[in-house]
């Protein structure tokens, strides 16, 4: 690692002051499960001259319920989503979305914050420099991205704007079933901005003195099935290749309500409305299933060597429909 000044604050105001004077060469360490790995391999585009260290914050690290509202601080760890039965009773996309990444160690640490703002995953972006690095692109101030022309097989199929890394955080596609709003705080107070408008091509919707506060998710349907599927390459810890999140409400055998959450396919979680329109009236059989899955995936754009995620991504929103209108067994 190379040498930087290491602030510890209490409060977010304080994390906001330093942020100012640092003037965008600071990173905030919540969990430090990205940060440091980036840090030790020398991956930034501009090695920070502080790290901040938020985690003596205390009132980030709870999940609350506020007038209908729930409210998840930004330092709340992935083993509490997981574990909390407020969490699995009532939104249990979160619950297994956050059960579903990395191991016990890695969710004992890792914050909600952290994974909302960790960085891509793209193997060019993340080439260490000591073994021949960087690989010039778009995030490294670049002029093109060597991943179209070269192995782009986990990357994005829709949406990429230059950059086709996708979002790698399982949290995100979880939360944007629940049209949760992500609270920013920064200098000039907070703004509230809908998780799928976070993700911008190159970073966050977060200006460099601003951070994460909380997370908020508006109350759900009463008595909605839900369901979290994660594709991966390995079983026990491994990053999406597809995700989908979906909550349904039923009326009768005709679904009332629809939400479906696409992960891993694009630089931000994607949400089928169209598909979701489908569903809305009529009950679930399998020409329905075809044909949503067809709609939710219409208008991807896969480069030559991962067009394989469009099926994966039918298949599972296929497997989500049939498992919530017949069972409601969690998928490990
Ligand atoms: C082996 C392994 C497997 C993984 N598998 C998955 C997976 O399957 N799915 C998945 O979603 N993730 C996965 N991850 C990523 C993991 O979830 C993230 O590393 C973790 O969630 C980051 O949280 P953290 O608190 O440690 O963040 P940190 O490492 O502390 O921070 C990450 C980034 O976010 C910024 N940041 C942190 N908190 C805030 C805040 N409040 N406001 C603004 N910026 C902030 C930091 O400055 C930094 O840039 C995996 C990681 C590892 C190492
Ligand atoms: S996908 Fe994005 S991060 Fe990866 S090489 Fe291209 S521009 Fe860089």
């Amino acid at each position: 690692m190379k040498l930087f000044e290491h602030h510890q604050v209490r409060s977010v105001t304080q994390a906001i002051r330093l942020l100012e004077r640092y003037g965008g060469r600071a990173k905030l360490n919540a969990g430090g499960t990205d940060l440091l790995g980036l840090l030790k391999a020398d991956v930034l585009p501009e090695y920070p001259e502080a790290v901040i260290d938020i985690k003596p914050i205390r009132n980030l690290k709870k999940i609350k319920l506020e007038k209908g509202l729930l409210k998840i601080g930004a330092l709340v760890k992935l083993a509490d989503l997981a574990e909390s039965s407020l969490m699995r009773s009532q939104y249990p996309i979160l619950a297994e979305a956050a059960l579903r990444i990395g191991s016990p160690q890695l969710r004992n640490v890792a914050t909600i914050g952290g994974n909302l703002c960790q960085d891509v995953r793209c193997w060019y972006y993340r080439y260490p420099c000591h073994i021949g690095g960087p690989i010039l692109c778009l995030r490294k101030g670049g002029n093109t991205c060597p991943a179209v022309r070269g192995d782009h097989r986990y990357h994005a199929i829709m949406g990429g704007k230059g950059c086709m890394a996708v979002c790698p955080s399982d949290l995100a596609t979880a939360l944007s079933v629940y049209d949760a709003q992500v609270v920013i705080s920064g200098p000039d107070g907070e703004r509230n901005v809908l998780i799928m408008d976070f993700y911008y091509p190159l970073g966050y919707a977060l200006q460099k003195n601003e951070m994460v506060k909380e997370v908020f998710l508006p109350p759900i349907p009463q008595s909605s099935k839900q369901k979290f599927i994660k594709f991966t390459l390995r079983k026990p810890i491994d990053f999406a290749l597809v995700s989908v999140a979906c909550l349904l409400g039923f009326k009768g055998d005709e679904v009332a309500d629809a939400r479906i959450a696409l992960g891993a396919i694009s630089p931000s979680p994607i949400r089928a409305y169209g598909a979701e329109k489908r569903l809305i009236g009529s009950p679930i059989n399998e020409t329905i299933v075809h044909e949503v899955a067809e709609i939710a995936l219409r208008d991807t754009k896969p480069l030559s060597g991962n067009g394989y995620k469009v099926n994966i991504a039918k298949t599972l929103i296929k497997r989500v429909l049939a498992d919530l209108r017949f069972n409601q067994k969690v998928d490990r």
